[in-house]
Protein backbone atom coordinates (compact mmCIF):
# COMPACT_ATOMS: atom_id res chain seq x y z
CA UNK A 1 0.00 0.00 0.00
CA UNK A 2 1.19 3.55 -0.53
CA UNK A 3 -0.12 6.38 0.85
CA UNK A 4 -0.86 9.06 -1.18
CA UNK A 5 -2.63 11.90 1.46
CA UNK A 6 -1.39 15.04 -0.49
CA UNK A 7 -2.94 13.73 -4.16
CA UNK A 8 -6.13 15.97 -4.40
CA UNK A 9 -7.28 17.43 -7.83
CA UNK A 10 -9.42 20.20 -7.17
CA UNK A 11 -13.04 19.61 -9.28
CA UNK A 12 -15.78 21.81 -9.99
CA UNK A 13 -16.25 24.98 -7.66
CA UNK A 14 -15.87 23.06 -4.20
CA UNK A 15 -14.92 19.35 -5.30
CA UNK A 16 -11.82 17.18 -5.16
CA UNK A 17 -11.08 13.64 -5.91
CA UNK A 18 -8.31 12.58 -3.40
CA UNK A 19 -5.81 9.71 -4.00
CA UNK A 20 -6.16 8.16 -0.69
CA UNK A 21 -4.32 4.25 -1.48
CA UNK A 22 -3.28 2.66 -4.23
CA UNK A 23 -2.04 -1.20 -4.10
CA UNK A 24 -0.01 -2.35 -6.97
CA UNK A 25 0.48 -0.98 -9.81
CA UNK A 26 1.58 -2.56 -13.65
CA UNK A 27 3.82 -4.86 -11.49
CA UNK A 28 0.77 -6.77 -9.99
CA UNK A 29 -1.12 -7.12 -13.32
CA UNK A 30 1.66 -9.02 -14.63
CA UNK A 31 2.09 -11.03 -11.57
CA UNK A 32 -1.02 -12.58 -11.63
CA UNK A 33 -1.23 -12.93 -15.13
CA UNK A 34 1.96 -14.88 -14.83
CA UNK A 35 0.31 -17.60 -12.31
CA UNK A 36 -1.75 -18.11 -15.86
CA UNK A 37 1.06 -17.87 -18.15
CA UNK A 38 4.49 -19.08 -16.68
CA UNK A 39 7.13 -17.25 -15.31
CA UNK A 40 8.86 -16.44 -18.63
CA UNK A 41 11.10 -13.54 -18.79
CA UNK A 42 10.27 -10.23 -16.77
CA UNK A 43 12.19 -7.19 -18.66
CA UNK A 44 10.09 -4.11 -18.60
CA UNK A 45 9.40 -4.54 -22.18
CA UNK A 46 7.82 -7.99 -21.79
CA UNK A 47 5.78 -6.68 -18.84
CA UNK A 48 4.04 -3.90 -21.20
CA UNK A 49 3.21 -6.61 -23.89
CA UNK A 50 1.63 -9.25 -21.86
CA UNK A 51 -0.89 -6.23 -20.41
CA UNK A 52 -1.37 -5.15 -23.87
CA UNK A 53 -2.20 -9.07 -24.93
CA UNK A 54 -4.17 -9.36 -21.69
CA UNK A 55 -6.21 -6.22 -22.43
CA UNK A 56 -6.43 -7.18 -26.18
CA UNK A 57 -8.29 -10.49 -25.50
CA UNK A 58 -10.02 -8.98 -22.55
CA UNK A 59 -8.51 -11.34 -19.54
CA UNK A 60 -9.58 -8.78 -16.72
CA UNK A 61 -9.05 -10.59 -13.81
CA UNK A 62 -5.32 -9.94 -13.50
CA UNK A 63 -6.04 -5.53 -13.54
CA UNK A 64 -8.59 -6.77 -10.65
CA UNK A 65 -5.50 -7.30 -8.87
CA UNK A 66 -4.57 -3.23 -8.37
CA UNK A 67 -6.99 -1.31 -6.12
CA UNK A 68 -7.67 2.53 -5.62
CA UNK A 69 -8.91 4.22 -3.06
CA UNK A 70 -10.16 7.48 -2.77
CA UNK A 71 -11.75 10.40 -1.22
CA UNK A 72 -13.91 12.72 -3.29
CA UNK A 73 -16.72 15.10 -2.46
CA UNK A 74 -18.83 16.08 -5.52
CA UNK A 75 -22.01 17.53 -5.77
CA UNK A 76 -25.15 15.08 -4.94
CA UNK A 77 -26.61 14.70 -8.88
CA UNK A 78 -22.97 13.53 -9.03
CA UNK A 79 -22.86 11.17 -6.57
CA UNK A 80 -26.54 10.13 -8.17
CA UNK A 81 -24.97 9.36 -11.74
CA UNK A 82 -21.97 7.76 -9.68
CA UNK A 83 -23.31 5.19 -7.69
CA UNK A 84 -24.44 3.09 -10.62
CA UNK A 85 -21.25 1.64 -11.13
CA UNK A 86 -21.88 -1.32 -8.57
CA UNK A 87 -18.51 -2.79 -8.17
CA UNK A 88 -16.95 0.09 -5.61
CA UNK A 89 -17.18 0.30 -1.94
CA UNK A 90 -17.93 3.46 -1.13
CA UNK A 91 -18.63 5.43 2.62
CA UNK A 92 -20.38 8.59 2.11
CA UNK A 93 -20.96 11.33 4.68
CA UNK A 94 -24.38 10.58 7.06
CA UNK A 95 -26.72 13.73 6.76
CA UNK A 96 -28.65 11.29 9.14
CA UNK A 97 -25.68 11.46 11.49
CA UNK A 98 -23.77 14.55 10.97
CA UNK A 99 -25.44 17.97 10.14
CA UNK A 100 -24.87 19.61 6.39
CA UNK A 101 -22.89 21.99 5.40
CA UNK A 102 -23.56 25.02 3.37
CA UNK A 103 -21.63 23.93 0.30
CA UNK A 104 -23.83 23.46 -2.74
CA UNK A 105 -22.63 23.43 -6.10
CA UNK A 106 -22.93 26.95 -8.52
CA UNK A 107 -22.12 26.13 -12.33
CA UNK A 108 -19.56 28.03 -14.14
CA UNK A 109 -21.06 30.74 -16.52
CA UNK A 110 -19.37 29.08 -19.78
CA UNK A 111 -20.94 25.72 -18.27
CA UNK A 112 -24.48 27.18 -18.76
CA UNK A 113 -25.93 26.64 -21.98
CA UNK A 114 -29.22 25.26 -23.76
CA UNK A 115 -30.69 21.61 -23.54
CA UNK A 116 -28.84 20.03 -26.76
CA UNK A 117 -31.66 19.75 -29.23
CA UNK A 118 -29.89 16.76 -31.21
CA UNK A 119 -28.88 14.82 -27.54
CA UNK A 120 -31.79 14.50 -25.21
CA UNK A 121 -28.91 14.40 -22.79
CA UNK A 122 -26.70 17.11 -23.49
CA UNK A 123 -25.98 20.52 -23.84
CA UNK A 124 -25.15 23.24 -26.51
CA UNK A 125 -25.23 26.77 -27.65
CA UNK A 126 -24.81 29.93 -25.85
CA UNK A 127 -26.38 31.51 -23.66
CA UNK A 128 -27.00 35.04 -23.16
CA UNK A 129 -25.07 36.52 -20.37
CA UNK A 130 -28.95 37.82 -19.05
CA UNK A 131 -29.78 34.17 -18.76
CA UNK A 132 -26.81 33.14 -17.34
CA UNK A 133 -26.84 35.35 -14.47
CA UNK A 134 -30.74 34.58 -14.03
CA UNK A 135 -29.43 30.52 -13.85
CA UNK A 136 -27.11 31.45 -11.41
CA UNK A 137 -28.97 33.93 -8.84
CA UNK A 138 -31.64 31.03 -8.75
CA UNK A 139 -29.17 28.52 -8.01
CA UNK A 140 -28.03 31.11 -5.31
CA UNK A 141 -31.69 31.65 -4.03
CA UNK A 142 -32.71 28.39 -3.64
CA UNK A 143 -29.68 26.86 -1.79
CA UNK A 144 -28.87 29.54 0.43
CA UNK A 145 -33.36 29.76 1.34
CA UNK A 146 -33.23 25.99 1.66
CA UNK A 147 -29.66 25.58 3.73
CA UNK A 148 -31.96 28.66 6.30
CA UNK A 149 -34.67 26.42 6.41
CA UNK A 150 -32.93 23.14 7.12
CA UNK A 151 -31.08 25.45 9.65
CA UNK A 152 -34.32 26.29 11.26
CA UNK A 153 -35.54 22.61 11.44
CA UNK A 154 -32.24 21.29 12.79
CA UNK A 155 -32.53 24.19 15.40
CA UNK A 156 -35.98 23.38 16.30
CA UNK A 157 -34.99 19.70 16.81
CA UNK A 158 -36.29 18.00 13.68
CA UNK A 159 -34.41 15.15 12.63
CA UNK A 160 -31.66 15.20 10.62
CA UNK A 161 -32.46 12.31 8.41
CA UNK A 162 -35.76 14.23 8.00
CA UNK A 163 -35.10 18.11 7.63
CA UNK A 164 -31.90 17.06 5.31
CA UNK A 165 -34.74 15.52 2.50
CA UNK A 166 -35.47 19.76 2.02
CA UNK A 167 -32.49 20.31 0.76
CA UNK A 168 -31.26 20.42 -3.44
CA UNK A 169 -29.26 18.35 -5.23
CA UNK A 170 -26.81 20.79 -5.99
CA UNK A 171 -25.34 20.17 -2.60
CA UNK A 172 -21.69 18.73 -1.68
CA UNK A 173 -21.33 15.08 -0.16
CA UNK A 174 -18.10 13.55 0.25
CA UNK A 175 -17.26 9.77 0.34
CA UNK A 176 -14.46 6.90 -0.31
CA UNK A 177 -14.67 5.37 -2.82
CA UNK A 178 -12.20 2.06 -3.57
CA UNK A 179 -12.71 0.15 -6.60
CA UNK A 180 -10.38 -2.24 -9.11
CA UNK A 181 -8.40 -1.40 -11.88
CA UNK A 182 -10.83 -2.92 -14.10
CA UNK A 183 -13.77 -1.37 -12.96
CA UNK A 184 -12.34 1.74 -12.72
CA UNK A 185 -11.51 1.79 -16.21
CA UNK A 186 -14.51 0.84 -17.13
CA UNK A 187 -15.92 3.44 -15.23
CA UNK A 188 -13.25 6.07 -16.99
CA UNK A 189 -14.67 5.06 -19.84
CA UNK A 190 -18.09 5.83 -19.32
CA UNK A 191 -17.90 8.82 -17.13
CA UNK A 192 -15.05 10.71 -19.27
CA UNK A 193 -16.32 9.63 -22.40
CA UNK A 194 -18.26 13.11 -24.25
CA UNK A 195 -21.50 11.87 -23.80
CA UNK A 196 -21.13 11.75 -20.03
CA UNK A 197 -22.21 15.26 -17.88
CA UNK A 198 -20.02 17.35 -18.24
CA UNK A 199 -19.71 17.71 -13.91
CA UNK A 200 -19.09 13.85 -13.47
CA UNK A 201 -16.43 13.82 -16.09
CA UNK A 202 -14.65 16.42 -14.50
CA UNK A 203 -14.24 13.44 -11.63
CA UNK A 204 -13.45 11.01 -13.76
CA UNK A 205 -11.04 12.68 -16.03
CA UNK A 206 -8.97 13.38 -12.32
CA UNK A 207 -9.13 9.65 -11.27
CA UNK A 208 -7.79 8.95 -14.33
CA UNK A 209 -4.26 10.96 -13.90
CA UNK A 210 -4.21 8.31 -10.75
CA UNK A 211 -4.40 5.39 -12.99
CA UNK A 212 -1.62 6.86 -15.64
CA UNK A 213 0.74 6.89 -12.81
CA UNK A 214 0.03 4.30 -10.83
CA UNK A 215 -0.40 1.60 -13.93
CA UNK A 216 1.20 3.35 -16.98
CA UNK A 217 1.15 0.66 -19.32
CA UNK A 218 -2.09 -0.52 -18.19
CA UNK A 219 -3.68 2.89 -19.06
CA UNK A 220 -1.86 3.33 -22.26
CA UNK A 221 -3.54 -0.28 -23.35
CA UNK A 222 -6.95 0.92 -22.10
CA UNK A 223 -6.66 3.70 -24.51
CA UNK A 224 -5.42 1.87 -27.45
CA UNK A 225 -7.40 -1.15 -27.48
CA UNK A 226 -10.73 -0.20 -25.36
CA UNK A 227 -10.84 3.62 -26.02
CA UNK A 228 -9.28 4.12 -29.30
CA UNK A 229 -9.95 0.61 -30.45
CA UNK A 230 -12.96 -0.43 -33.19
CA UNK A 231 -15.07 -3.33 -33.05
CA UNK A 232 -17.23 -4.30 -36.02
CA UNK A 233 -20.56 -5.55 -35.69
CA UNK A 234 -21.75 -9.17 -37.86
CA UNK A 235 -23.51 -6.32 -40.31
CA UNK A 236 -20.35 -4.63 -40.65
CA UNK A 237 -17.89 -7.34 -40.95
CA UNK A 238 -19.70 -8.54 -43.64
CA UNK A 239 -19.96 -5.81 -45.31
CA UNK A 240 -16.19 -5.41 -45.16
CA UNK A 241 -15.84 -8.96 -46.45
CA UNK A 242 -18.14 -8.57 -49.62
CA UNK A 243 -16.76 -4.93 -50.63
CA UNK A 244 -13.32 -4.98 -49.48
CA UNK A 245 -10.77 -5.88 -52.72
CA UNK A 246 -8.19 -8.44 -51.89
CA UNK A 247 -5.77 -6.80 -53.44
CA UNK A 248 -5.83 -3.92 -50.54
CA UNK A 249 -5.97 -6.82 -47.89
CA UNK A 250 -2.71 -8.20 -49.98
CA UNK A 251 -1.17 -4.18 -49.36
CA UNK A 252 -1.88 -3.90 -46.22
CA UNK A 253 -0.61 -7.93 -45.17
CA UNK A 254 2.78 -6.89 -47.50
CA UNK A 255 3.22 -3.61 -44.89
CA UNK A 256 2.53 -6.27 -41.82
CA UNK A 257 5.38 -8.60 -43.73
CA UNK A 258 8.10 -5.80 -43.15
CA UNK A 259 6.78 -4.75 -40.09
CA UNK A 260 7.24 -8.31 -38.50
CA UNK A 261 10.47 -8.34 -40.21
CA UNK A 262 11.30 -5.62 -38.71
CA UNK A 263 10.39 -6.15 -35.48
CA UNK A 264 11.54 -9.89 -35.45
CA UNK A 265 14.80 -8.00 -36.28
CA UNK A 266 14.72 -5.50 -33.38
CA UNK A 267 13.86 -8.44 -30.86
CA UNK A 268 17.11 -10.25 -32.17
CA UNK A 269 19.06 -9.30 -34.25
CA UNK A 270 19.72 -11.13 -37.56
CA UNK A 271 22.58 -11.12 -40.04
CA UNK A 272 22.03 -9.07 -42.88
CA UNK A 273 21.64 -11.78 -45.64
CA UNK A 274 18.71 -13.57 -43.17
CA UNK A 275 16.68 -10.74 -43.44
CA UNK A 276 14.61 -10.77 -46.87
CA UNK A 277 14.44 -14.94 -46.45
CA UNK A 278 12.60 -13.71 -42.88
CA UNK A 279 10.76 -11.19 -44.98
CA UNK A 280 9.75 -13.89 -47.42
CA UNK A 281 9.08 -16.33 -44.52
CA UNK A 282 6.70 -13.68 -42.69
CA UNK A 283 4.83 -13.55 -46.16
CA UNK A 284 6.26 -10.65 -48.25
CA UNK A 285 6.07 -11.04 -52.10
CA UNK A 286 8.17 -7.80 -52.94
CA UNK A 287 11.64 -8.77 -55.18
CA UNK A 288 14.90 -8.92 -52.96
CA UNK A 289 15.82 -5.13 -54.95
CA UNK A 290 12.73 -3.89 -53.67
CA UNK A 291 12.79 -5.33 -50.27
CA UNK A 292 16.29 -3.42 -50.13
CA UNK A 293 15.14 -0.33 -51.11
CA UNK A 294 12.38 0.42 -48.64
CA UNK A 295 14.48 -1.68 -45.51
CA UNK A 296 17.02 1.21 -46.72
CA UNK A 297 14.42 3.83 -46.26
CA UNK A 298 14.42 3.12 -42.46
CA UNK A 299 10.40 3.94 -42.37
CA UNK A 300 9.74 0.33 -41.39
CA UNK A 301 7.28 0.82 -38.13
CA UNK A 302 8.07 -1.56 -35.27
CA UNK A 303 5.12 -3.39 -33.59
CA UNK A 304 4.32 -6.38 -31.64
CA UNK A 305 4.79 -9.82 -33.39
CA UNK A 306 2.05 -11.62 -31.40
CA UNK A 307 -0.33 -8.70 -32.35
CA UNK A 308 0.65 -8.36 -35.84
CA UNK A 309 -0.03 -11.85 -36.75
CA UNK A 310 -3.34 -11.54 -35.06
CA UNK A 311 -3.88 -8.32 -37.52
CA UNK A 312 -2.80 -10.28 -40.18
CA UNK A 313 -4.97 -13.37 -39.27
CA UNK A 314 -8.38 -10.84 -38.75
CA UNK A 315 -7.40 -9.37 -42.56
CA UNK A 316 -7.32 -12.87 -43.70
CA UNK A 317 -11.21 -13.50 -42.42
CA UNK A 318 -11.95 -10.55 -44.66
CA UNK A 319 -11.18 -12.04 -47.83
CA UNK A 320 -13.76 -13.40 -50.35
C1 LIG B 1 -23.77 8.60 -20.85
C2 LIG B 1 -24.57 7.77 -19.89
C3 LIG B 1 -25.94 7.92 -19.83
C4 LIG B 1 -26.70 7.16 -18.93
N1 LIG B 1 -28.07 7.34 -18.86
C5 LIG B 1 -28.79 6.62 -17.98
C6 LIG B 1 -30.22 6.79 -17.87
O1 LIG B 1 -30.80 7.58 -18.57
N2 LIG B 1 -30.89 6.06 -16.95
C7 LIG B 1 -30.25 5.16 -16.13
O2 LIG B 1 -30.93 4.51 -15.33
N3 LIG B 1 -28.93 4.97 -16.22
C8 LIG B 1 -28.19 5.68 -17.10
N4 LIG B 1 -26.82 5.49 -17.16
C9 LIG B 1 -26.21 4.53 -16.27
C10 LIG B 1 -25.89 3.20 -17.01
O3 LIG B 1 -27.06 2.58 -17.47
C11 LIG B 1 -25.13 2.25 -16.05
O4 LIG B 1 -25.97 1.94 -14.96
C12 LIG B 1 -23.86 2.83 -15.53
O5 LIG B 1 -23.11 3.41 -16.57
C13 LIG B 1 -23.04 1.76 -14.84
O6 LIG B 1 -22.58 0.88 -15.81
P1 LIG B 1 -22.27 -0.64 -15.49
O7 LIG B 1 -23.49 -1.33 -15.01
O8 LIG B 1 -21.60 -1.22 -16.70
O9 LIG B 1 -21.16 -0.46 -14.35
P2 LIG B 1 -20.92 -1.23 -12.99
O10 LIG B 1 -22.12 -1.23 -12.13
O11 LIG B 1 -19.66 -0.66 -12.43
O12 LIG B 1 -20.65 -2.68 -13.40
C14 LIG B 1 -19.48 -3.04 -14.11
C15 LIG B 1 -19.80 -4.34 -14.82
O13 LIG B 1 -19.99 -5.35 -13.83
C16 LIG B 1 -21.07 -6.19 -14.21
N5 LIG B 1 -22.10 -6.13 -13.16
C17 LIG B 1 -22.12 -5.32 -12.09
N6 LIG B 1 -23.18 -5.60 -11.30
C18 LIG B 1 -23.85 -6.59 -11.92
C19 LIG B 1 -25.03 -7.31 -11.61
N7 LIG B 1 -25.74 -7.08 -10.52
N8 LIG B 1 -25.43 -8.23 -12.48
C20 LIG B 1 -24.73 -8.51 -13.61
N9 LIG B 1 -23.60 -7.88 -13.94
C21 LIG B 1 -23.16 -6.92 -13.12
C22 LIG B 1 -21.57 -5.71 -15.57
O14 LIG B 1 -20.91 -6.43 -16.56
C23 LIG B 1 -21.08 -4.29 -15.63
O15 LIG B 1 -20.86 -3.82 -16.94
C24 LIG B 1 -26.06 6.23 -18.06
C25 LIG B 1 -24.66 6.09 -18.13
C26 LIG B 1 -23.91 6.84 -19.03
C27 LIG B 1 -22.42 6.66 -19.07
Amino acid sequence: MSDNSDNVIKCLDKGFVRLVDSMGGDNAIVQAARVSYGKGTSKLSQDRGLIRYLMRHRHSTPFEMVEFKFHCKMPIFVARQWVRHRTANINEYSLRYSEARDEFYYPDPKHIQFQSALNKQGRMGEVTPELKQKVQDYFKEISERSFEIYSELNQAGIARELARSILPVNLYTEWYWKNDLHNLLHFIGLRSDSHAQYEIRVFSDAMAESVKSVAPFAWEAYQDYIIKGMRFSRIEQSLLERTLPDRVIDDINEDIAYQLTATLHSNKPREETDLYPLYIKEGGVDSEEDFKLKWDSGEIEIGNVRELREFKLKLESLKN
